[in-house]
């Protein structure tokens, strides 16, 4: 990858001091059951895509019912290029320059690339949306490639050329006569996301005009009345379920107007990556302030114990209602979205409570939404239930969400393992092999790690840096692992706390060992009559396959409290479709007046990224579990 640090934004990088610097892609290597799943996902998914069939909207330009084909390729390309440098695979990378090629010869005299007629374009629909997703794309492959390849000039020079259209039709005086904000969906939220390639474009050309248009999109996601209000209502405190009717038009009780309603999960995330992004390039704090705000009120109102949010892709008050059978829940591009803002918020303040939150989703909501064969991805997840194929969209072979989901893998990827100054930092732990240059030293480290975590609490991390250097290893304790034990060399070192980063700094030797044990503990999480259970990361769920009763089944009144620990053993799996198995005795369903139906019952329960992971009607799951109510309640 091509560093891009250019004198423009030297202020922002000195704003933004504290950042980790991610290695490239290929300095971690997955191995283990996530390195599988890595490796099927890029083989039957990345890999198998289509090119030419997604390519082809982009020749015809015969869209006149406004919709989103366009935006497959620029996802395709948001994890095929990151997982090309990973893999370095022939076949993929033949994949990925034939569809440049065919984007870049769909490229007209004026600049555009889409599939919309002349007449329709830069309005209604999702025109701008699109090519968002195409600059994304090209720049994508720009960053892959070797500043010698010609290629990487040619992509570039593609996406400035769309990006001028784009600033020609929309930007201060455009042609088109209205403002970018305006076309599209969602109160502009949609096509304001273009903000965040904006940026990376003026990252990568040092171009003022880029900086300028970036900054015209700002004030209007931030200014108007009946705009995107990104800024002023994040600050004031109003959740991103209630941002109708401040100036929009829309009341948040039960209307779904797409044109000017606030409440889309997916379209809004973005939006804010765009603003994080810009305050990178000049240090514009207030924006980053709003962005910070917003991601806590989605933790503390929208996500829910999966680490998954959105009921038919709008913010809801979720959390809260996590246990009732909302609608299509836990849209993959709202996952996917929703990893890529925690992974570019830890980057940039080096918080750990988002490497948290990235890994309670990634275990969860993520994997549950990934076919264990790695070929597709579910649009939608529910908690309780079953799991299904997403739809066809615009109809095409594919859809929004199998588009991005890729993207949520390289989220972890990139976040596992990275570096500070003279640190070398992991996130995340799961059987790998990393190896960075550590910035403020120059010198390279390496370390091989083994474990089964989260099936099991205990890691072992072993330093293969040649050289005997001081440095210092941060170790991230989550913050549900109340009782952490640290080791270097057999012995154990205190001050270990959750939720912080563990500095461990010494000189280090290759051998030196570290070995790290989490408190998986299972907790019990009561809301409104229902529990769930969860162990270390990982949210845990019944399923149909164990042919233990009624997964629906009542819980006795009183049986469990919020946060108690409780007794779940591990056993073995029926097949190896589950990761992880446990049992548990609990006191299920109303029977107190029999003194044989209070004793209680041995059920089983898996990982919910496992659970109803047969992709078939017959194979359900459950993660809320309904407390009996009484007479009185
Ligand atoms: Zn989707």
């Amino acid at each position: 990858m091509k560093t891009t640090t250019l004198a423009g934004f030297a202020a922002c990088l000195a704003a933004a001091a504290a950042a980790s610097t991610v290695p490239p892609y290929g300095a971690v290597r997955l191995r283990g059951p996530i390195g599988a799943r890595l490796d099927a996902m890029i083989e039957r998914h990345v890999k198998a895509t289509d090119v030419d069939y997604i390519t082809s909207p982009f020749m015809e330009k015969t869209e006149r019912r406004q919709w989103w084909q366009t935006e497959f390729w620029g996802k395709y390309m948001h994890s095929a290029m990151p997982f090309w440098t990973y893999t370095q695979d022939p076949a993929l990378r033949r994949s990925i320059d034939r569809g440049v090629e065919r984007i870049l010869s769909s490229q007209e005299p004026c600049g555009y690339i889409g599939n919309y007629p002349d007449d329709i374009r830069c309005g209604e629909g999702w025109d701008v949306w699109g090519m968002k997703f195409t600059l994304m794309g090209l720049m994508h492959y720009y960053d892959g490639l070797l500043p010698s390849d010609p290629n990487a000039a040619k992509a570039l020079d593609g996406a400035r050329r769309l990006c001028d259209y784009v600033i020609s039709q929309l930007g201060p005086n455009g042609e088109r006569g209205r403002h970018l904000w305006q076309t599209g969906n969602w109160c502009g939220f949609a096509s304001s996301s273009i903000l965040e390639p904006v940026v990376w474009l003026y990252k990568r050309t040092n171009d003022k005009r880029y900086l300028d248009f970036a900054t015209y999109l700002v004030k209007d996601m931030t200014e108007v009345e009946a705009g995107p209000r990104l800024l002023d209502l994040a600050i004031k405190g109003i959740s991103v379920a209630d941002r109708n009717g401040y100036g929009n038009g829309s009341s948040h009780s039960g209307h779904y107007p797409m044109k000017t309603n606030r409440w889309k999960a997916y379209e809004m995330m973005s939006c804010y990556q765009g603003l994080v992004e810009y305050y990178e390039a000049t240090g514009r704090k207030d924006l980053l302030d709003a962005a910070i705000a917003t991601c806590a009120q989605i933790i503390r109102d929208e996500i829910n114990i999966a680490g998954g949010s959105a009921s038919s892709e709008a913010w809801f008050h979720g959390a809260q209602k996590q246990h009732l059978p909302y609608t299509r829940l836990q849209e993959t591009c709202v996952t996917t979205t929703w990893m890529r803002f925690l992974e570019k918020l830890l980057q940039v303040t080096d918080d750990a409570k988002y490497a948290d939150e990235l890994e309670r989703t990634f275990y969860n909501a993520y994997l549950a939404a990934l076919k264990p064969d790695g070929s597709c991805f579910a649009g939608y997840t529910p908690l309780n239930g079953t799991r299904y194929y997403g739809q066809h969209h615009c109809y095409m072979h594919t859809d929004c969400c199998n588009a991005n989901g890729p993207r949520g893998f390289l989220a972890f990827l990139r976040t596992l393992f990275q570096t500070q100054g003279d640190a070398a930092v992991f996130n995340f732990y799961a059987s790998s092999q990393a190896s960075a240059t550590l910035p403020g030293l120059n010198e390279k480290v390496a370390f091989d790690m083994y474990t089964l975590y989260p099936k099991e609490g205990y890691v072992r991390i072993v330093n293969h840096t040649e050289k005997q250097l001081p440095f210092t290893l941060k170790l991230r304790i989550p913050s549900w692992s109340a009782n952490t034990t640290v080791k270097v060399n057999g012995k154990a070192l205190d001050g270990v706390k959750p939720g912080a980063y563990f500095p461990v700094a010494r000189t280090w030797t290759i051998g030196d060992i570290v070995e790290i044990s989490f408190d998986m503990t299972t907790r019990a999480h009561v809301m409104k009559h229902h529990v769930a259970f969860t162990r270390g990361p990982v949210a845990l769920a019944r399923d149909t396959r164990f042919a233990d009763g009624d997964i629906a089944e009542v819980l006795r009144k009183g049986a469990v409290r919020d946060g108690q620990a409780m007794a779940f053993q591990p056993t073995r799996a029926p097949s190896d479709d589950f990761w992880m198995a446990f049992t548990a005795s609990l006191p299920v369903g109303s029977h107190h007046e029999n003194p044989e139906g209070r004793i209680n019952e041995t059920i089983h329960f898996c990982d919910y990224a496992s659970a109803a992971n047969l992709w078939q009607p017959t194979n359900a799951c459950r993660i809320w579990f309904p407390i009996e109510l009484g007479p009185a309640d």
